[in-house]
């Protein structure tokens, strides 16, 4: 079996720990950072960074498995013809978690007043209580459902919202243009956590971003363009969002100039909410090949006509 590990940057990261999950898999493989014979690779390990942009040469691929979570800069290569899969990695989502609940509670417990204070002021004003502070959480997929969960173990009121309608124990969910007004009408925080796709572009404009209640918190580790920058900054400006807490932008890094970074009520992340952690997606990406070899249905398998 050869593998192509064409994610050049990141090859030191996996050079022992790949072939360790292999071994572990009992799985007998070459992995290689590039080669001469592309039509004797049979899986393709990716990142949208990557060189390789064109898979016609590679046509006894069996499958191209992406190391990122998003796939926007992926779906749309006409040349990948092959099974794509995108990572769903532990590590990647107790990233993620991690980093909702951090915000949230920075918001919600109104931290910033008491972390700096030049004033010393004595305000004994108690925060109210988790459940008392609703949130909608925006894609429940495999990251915002484990972050609605962490969410919901400290007594938030989560309501979940996706695009197909969804049954899930002990989560109340909504769906669709009417679900996403009844969810961010009663928000006190909102969460995004939604793939770049042509739906989701400015989900978060002047008209939704008005359904919620005056003074909601945003928090955006999903992608960028969801939200319309402007009306955003509209928005901040008249005290309907409190504050956003952002992750990712429309350009990384985010430009000097973006009038995001002296925005007093805007904090920017440099799109560290998560980071695939190679250690245990290494043994996801090994599931993938060992799967494919046995013609078992693959995980993570993304819907190019959805675009994700
Ligand atoms: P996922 O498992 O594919 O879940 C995506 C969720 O979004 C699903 O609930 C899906 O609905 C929903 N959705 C998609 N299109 C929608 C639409 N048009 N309207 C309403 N809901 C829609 O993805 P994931 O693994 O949780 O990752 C989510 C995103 O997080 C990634 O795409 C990436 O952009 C971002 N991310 C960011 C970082 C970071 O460091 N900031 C790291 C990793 C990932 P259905 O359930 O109905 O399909």
């Amino acid at each position: 079996m050869l593998i192509l590990f064409a994610a050049p940057a990141l090859w030191p990261d996996y050079r022992t720990i790949l072939p360790q999950a292999l071994a572990e898999a009992g799985i007998t493989a070459q992995i290689v950072t590039e080669t001469a014979t592309p039509a004797a690779v049979d899986y393709i390990i990716y990142a949208p960074s990557a060189p390789l942009q064109d898979f016609t040469p590679y046509t006894a691929c069996k499958a191209v498995l992406s190391l990122w979570a998003g796939v926007e800069r992926i779906v749309g290569n006409a040349t990948l013809t092959q099974p794509l899969t995108r990572m769903v990695d532990p590590g990647l989502t107790e990233g993620m978690v991690e980093w909702v609940v951090g915000h949230a509670l920075r918001h919600h417990l109104g931290m910033d007043r008491h972390i700096v204070n030049p004033a010393h002021i004595w305000d004994p004003t108690c925060p109210p209580l988790a459940r008392q502070r609703p949130v909608a959480m925006l894609g429940v997929g495999a990251l915002g459902l484990a972050a609605a969960r962490a969410l919901q173990a400290l007594n938030f009121p989560v309501t979940g919202w996706s695009r197909t309608p969804k049954t899930i124990q002990g989560l109340p969910c909504l769906s669709g243009p009417e679900g996403l007004r009844e969810a961010l009408s009663t928000a006190a925080i909102v969460v995004t956590l939604l793939p770049r796709t042509p739906e989701t572009e400015n989900l978060l404009n002047a008209q939704t971003l008005g359904y919620l209640p005056k003074g909601a918190f945003l928090l955006n580790p999903g992608r960028g363009p969801l939200i319309d920058d402007q009306a955003l900054l509209a928005a901040l400006d008249s005290g309907q969002v409190a504050h956003a807490t952002l992750d990712v932008f429309r350009v990384e890094p985010l430009p000097k100039d973006h009038p995001f970074w002296s925005h007093p009520q805007v904090t920017v992340t440099p799109h560290i909410a998560a980071d695939t952690r190679p250690h245990s997606a290494a043994r996801v990406l090994v599931e993938n090949i060992r799967r494919a070899q046995t013609r078992e249905p693959l995980l993570h398998l993304v819907d190019r006509s959805l675009g994700y």
